[in-house]
């Protein structure tokens, strides 16, 4: 178990997944993989991100997939277009990097654009290329549990929440799982995972009647709501593993200059979840860090299996 600490506050008692530390672990393991296929295959794998418009959020995320992605020894391109590209033109552009053998895998940063339909750009993805696993070859690949050549590309952040529940608790198999929240990103293909795994799986959401008892029930508790610290302590089972997917930015103290300064929240109130659960990951340092390794993980996964080399395992 990586990263893994236990608080000593007497009434703090849950452990902390630390997912910023799995996560460099992973990238440094990466990254030699990466020296490998090039040393053994001349291989480098190229992960291209296609970024339109100028969202705030949506550049931070592509400048340090990029810097993650040249740190691991593989090629970076970034692709900006600007927020009046219509749909044809970036379908154009996904084509032009559908056909470049340079790059491996390609990522279209979401939210697009109102004149374009995003489902219809990530469908023109070669789902081989699919790095983000949202293609609905991949989507049906996992939810059919397909193996070796017809192995998904599985959407990176529940991955990256898999591979920290399986570091902490080894074997899911029987558990009772429950995921709030059934996007195509995060709780749908969380929820196929953990049924892949012989979980007893409960997907909730905004219609699901009496919440917190369906919680309680959760020897795995996976909350991707994007609601501010929701999901309070008396909702988890005493001992339960928690995975916060929540980024909610919120207003946090004054400063010195008196003005409210933002910080980060999950969909879990952490201090309360803290006194209950076995373990839980902290928002920022958990999930978020899995995100963009899972991210080269998977253009990996991508550059193998276009190579005709078999997949290193991580
Ligand atoms: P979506 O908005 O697409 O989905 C939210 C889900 O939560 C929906 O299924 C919705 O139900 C459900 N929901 C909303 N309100 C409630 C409620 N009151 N009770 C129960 N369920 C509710 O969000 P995403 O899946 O894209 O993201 C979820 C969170 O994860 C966000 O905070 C996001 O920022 C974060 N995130 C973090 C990532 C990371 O790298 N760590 C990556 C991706 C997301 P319904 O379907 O009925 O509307």
């Amino acid at each position: 178990m990586i990263g893994a600490t236990t608080l000593k506050e007497e009434d703090l008692s849950a452990t902390i997944i630390d997912g910023k530390a799995f996560a460099a672990n992973l990238r440094g393991k990466i990254a030699q993989q990466v020296e490998r296929l090039k040393a053994d295959h001349g291989l480098t794998p190229g992960l291209a991100v296609v970024l339109v418009g100028e969202t705030p959020a949506s550049q931070v995320y592509v400048r340090s997939k990029g810097k993650q992605t040249v740190e691991a020894g593989m090629q970076s391109f970034e692709h900006k277009m600007p927020a009046s590209t219509s749909q044809a033109e970036l379908l154009q552009k996904v084509d032009e990097l559908n056909n470049d053998p340079a790059v491996h895998g390609i990522l279209v940063q979401l939210p697009l654009p109102d004149q374009i339909d995003e489902q219809a750009i990530i469908n023109a993805i070669d789902p081989a290329k699919d790095v983000d696993g949202f293609h609905v070859i991949n989507a049906g690949r996992l939810m059919t549990g397909g193996k070796g050549e017809a192995a998904p590309l599985v959407p990176c952040t529940p991955l990256g929440c898999l591979m920290l529940l399986k570091d902490h608790l080894g074997s899911l198999s029987g558990k009772t799982a429950v995921v709030v929240g059934r996007s195509n990103i995060v709780g749908k293909p969380m929820g196929q995972l953990l049924l892949a795994e012989s979980c007893t799986v409960t997907t909730a959401h905004s219609r699901t009647q009496d919440l917190p008892a369906v919680c309680r029930g959760a020897d795995i508790l996976v909350a991707a709501v994007g609601r501010p610290e929701m999901i309070r302590g008396d909702w988890i089972k005493p001992g339960a593993t928690v995975i916060d997917v929540g980024i909610n930015r919120v207003e946090g103290e004054p400063g010195p200059d008196g003005k409210p300064k933002g910080k980060l929240v999950g969909d879990v109130a952490t201090q309360e979840a803290m006194e209950v659960a076995g373990a839980i990951t902290p928002v920022p340092g958990g999930v978020g860090p899995m995100t963009i390794a899972c991210l080269l993980a998977n253009t990996v996964t991508a550059a193998c299996r276009q190579a005709g080399v078999s997949v290193p395992e991580v």
